[in-house]
């Protein structure tokens, strides 16, 4: 911990905030239903591992976001033998997960609770249309003075570039005052490491971390947040 008082606080939303994998299931079985496959369940963990990968490849920046887009079915379909058309299963896909999925209980009451004591900032690798679908579906904005999603800015967590921007759209507080609070390592973590801002590890699948990996804090319940930013 770099100061003792918490100011400022940036959220991830995927896996965070939102229950991702409910809103992922509900939208990809829509989305190959609708373009006639049968039983789209069970693609889904081959969709899961290949969209992984590709989420992964946007953080080394091998990739943008906007190419996870198509590219995850256009894989799934050469894997899978689909007879189907990667863009409108994309465009399918898309449209779900800006309808489905909901917060993780609690989430509103803890947003409402922390914000008594912090600004707050939403920062995710993601999609303009889907996260803004959600977002404004969900009732979050009002929460966040500012939102900050990697396929509209150009740069994606773990790098600095992304966190610049939420910075200054929170006019510049102090990196010592911050907490980054986030479900994954290698973005959420790394990416307020990096900056030089305190990070909160939201480790609810309670996974084990790597020798190198480095927190100031780890929660296994986000309920356990608000006693870290108003007592500290
Ligand atoms: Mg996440």
């Amino acid at each position: 911990m770099k100061q003792a008082r918490v100011t400022t606080v940036l959220f991830d939303l995927d896996h965070t905030l939102l229950d991702s994998d409910a809103s992922e299931a509900l939208a990809f079985e829509q989305a190959l239903r609708a373009a006639g496959v049968d039983e789209p369940h069970r693609h889904l963990p081959a969709h899961d591992r290949i969209n992984t990968a590709l989420w992964h490849a946007v953080e080394r920046q091998e990739i943008t976001p906007g190419q996870v887009r198509t590219t995850r079915f256009e894989q799934l379909i050469a894997e899978a033998g689909l007879d189907a058309d990667p863009t409108q299963l994309s465009d399918g896909f898309a449209l779900g997960l800006g309808q489905h999925g909901e917060l993780y209980p609690g989430v509103l009451e803890m947003l409402e609770a922390v914000a008594e004591h912090a600004s707050l900032g939403l920062v995710t690798n993601g999609l303009s249309d889907i996260q803004r679908a959600r977002i404004e579906r969900l009732g979050i904005a009002r929460y966040f003075q500012a939102v900050v999603i990697s396929a509209e800015v150009g740069c994606s967590k773990p790098f600095t570039a992304i966190f610049d921007i939420a910075f200054e759209r929170l006019r510049n507080p102090s990196k010592a005052s911050s907490l980054m609070v986030g479900d994954s390592l290698s973005s959420d973590i790394q990416g307020g490491t990096n900056y030089g801002i305190n990070t909160c590890w939201y480790n609810w699948r309670n996974t084990t971390p790597g020798e190198l990996d480095r927190f100031d804090f780890e929660i296994a319940d986000l309920d356990l947040l608000l006693p870290i930013v108003a007592t500290t």
